[in-house]
């Protein structure tokens, strides 16, 4: 056990947002006493989600404030207390959207631990990573293995984890894999999806996406705003991943399922998406969603990242620029995760 050096109030400090749409200030923040099964990570890198700006904006009307924003941690340990397993002071570790769960309801007895009813929401009633440091219970905070890169693998801890989890529940190797929006999710569901040698096409608005996404893997690239190139698709995904919040034309999305195929959500699409009964009984189809993934789920993301060098493709900013970032971020210029580098 080590405990932490630091005295009480003492040097900590982050970026506070004190209400919704407003810039984030840089102050000192009193972490408190170490929680016993708690874990203390000296923040190095930090990417932007678009839920730190939807968290910022109050878009889901659950922001709490003031907010310390930041779930893509990259850090070292700084404090283990008494109670928490498996870490050591200055191992390398990785924090993401959730930071605690309550060990022993159902779910969490099952490995689900991200389907708790009591889950934590790392930026929400709860000090993010946009700070010097970050505390976790110790079960979500993910030892990084040695051949990652750092510096850029903040978003695989919640965008990568969000779009990983659903091809490995739910594609086979020899599955056909559509990824809707290729952004921040999609770019990083195209390398999974790749590496996992599944045949990966992308759908993009923009047909000028077509060859960075054959870059990021994809076999194929079709526009959304092609009808006729999507309903030559008909009957074609094994599994649709839709990484996107704006509206498509779900029923021809729908329409490109083979029998037994999925559509599954992990962009917060907030208009409800009209779906015909028939089109799902008649071919045996499914529309599901899912957050992030488990712990088990986010390690196994992580060795597969550091085996097949999966990195995220970032733009970087000192952490001291973070309301230009959001700015960008905002403005829908981010190519394609933004970083943030600790410089206090
Ligand atoms: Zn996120
Ligand atoms: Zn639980």
């Amino acid at each position: 056990m080590s405990t932490a050096t630091r005295t009480r109030g003492e040097s900590y400090a982050a970026w506070v947002a004190k209400a919704a749409k407003q810039p984030m200030a840089l102050e000192a923040v009193d972490l408190g006493p170490l929680g016993a099964e708690d874990v203390e990570v000296a923040v190095e890198h930090c990417g932007v989600c678009h839920s730190d700006l939807s968290i910022l904006n109050n878009e889901w009307a659950i922001s709490q404030y003031p907010a310390i924003l930041g779930h893509e941690v990259v850090g070292r340990v700084t404090a283990v207390a008494p109670n928490a397993k498996r870490l050591t002071v200055g191992q390398r570790v990785g924090v993401g959207w959730f930071s605690g769960s309550c060990m022993h309801c159902r779910q969490c007895m099952s490995g689900s631990h991200h389907l708790c009813p009591e889950v934590q929401p790392t930026i929400i009633g709860h000090r993010g990573g946009f700070a010097t440091h970050i505390r976790s219970h110790w079960a979500w905070v993910f030892p990084l293995p040695e051949s990652l890169n750092f510096a850029d693998a903040g978003p695989l801890l919640c965008g990568g984890i969000t779009v990983f989890a659903p091809l490995i529940m739910y594609a086979k190797p020899i599955d056909r894999v559509g990824i809707i929006g290729i952004g921040g999710l999609g770019h990083m569901a195209v390398k999974f999806a790749a590496a996992c040698g599944y045949d990966v096409t992308a759908f993009t608005a923009s047909e000028s996406q077509f060859d960075e996404a054959k870059g990021f893997g994809a076999h194929h690239a079709v526009s959304t705003k092609d009808s006729a190139a999507v309903r030559k698709l008909a009957g074609h995904f094994d599994l649709l991943i839709s990484t996107v919040d704006a509206k498509l034309d779900w029923d021809a999305m729908i329409g490109t399922l083979a029998p037994n195929g999925r559509l599954h959500l992990v962009g917060a699409v907030l208009e409800p998406i009209p779906v015909a009964a028939f089109s799902l009984i008649l071919q045996q189809r499914s529309v599901s969603g899912s957050p992030t993934g488990s712990p088990v789920a986010i390690e196994t993301m992580l060795d597969l990242a550091s085996r097949h060098n999966i990195s995220p493709q970032t733009e970087h900013f000192p952490m001291s620029k973070i309301n230009d970032a959001f700015a960008r971020l905002e403005a829908g210029k981010a190519h394609y995760r933004i970083v943030l580098d600790a410089d206090f």
